[in-house]
């Protein structure tokens, strides 16, 4: 499964900035994760809580804050995609990934956008206790 080696490479980070700041428990994890970053948030919470069983991170909340992507126009525009329009939210079968994609037009001149934002998986904080 994609989570799981996701969710051993945060671990493995984790774990060492906790070990370089001698701490004694990781209390949670802040991670930033675009839509377009194909990864299942709950799926990511669950491995990382199977991994983190018997090490410092044991119990450690992961907290995961989802980031709509951003696209870049020729135009100069620059910012969030449109969002997804009253007909194509009718299609309940469509996958949010989709919607995106068709929604990659630029809103201001309405050609073809790049994606410039949307793929990233930072960790944004590490809450330890020392
Ligand atoms: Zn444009």
């Amino acid at each position: 499964m994609h989570e799981y080696s996701i969710a051993c490479e945060i671990l493995d980070q984790v774990l060492k900035t906790a070990k370089l700041h001698e701490a004694k428990e990781i209390k949670s994890v802040t991670l930033e994760l675009g839509q377009l970053a194909h990864t299942n948030p709950d799926q990511l919470a669950f491995c990382f809580d199977v991994l983190a069983k018997e090490s410092l991170a044991e119990g450690a909340e992961l907290k995961v804050e989802m980031k709509a992507p951003t696209i870049e126009c020729d135009c100069g525009y620059s910012g969030p995609v449109k969002k997804p329009s009253a007909a194509c939210a009718e299609e309940k079968l469509q996958s949010e990934l989709l919607e995106y994609i068709s929604a990659l037009a630029c809103p201001k001149c309405g050609k073809n956008a790049r994606i410039a934002g949307g793929r990233e998986l930072l960790i944004k904080t590490i809450d330890i206790e020392i």
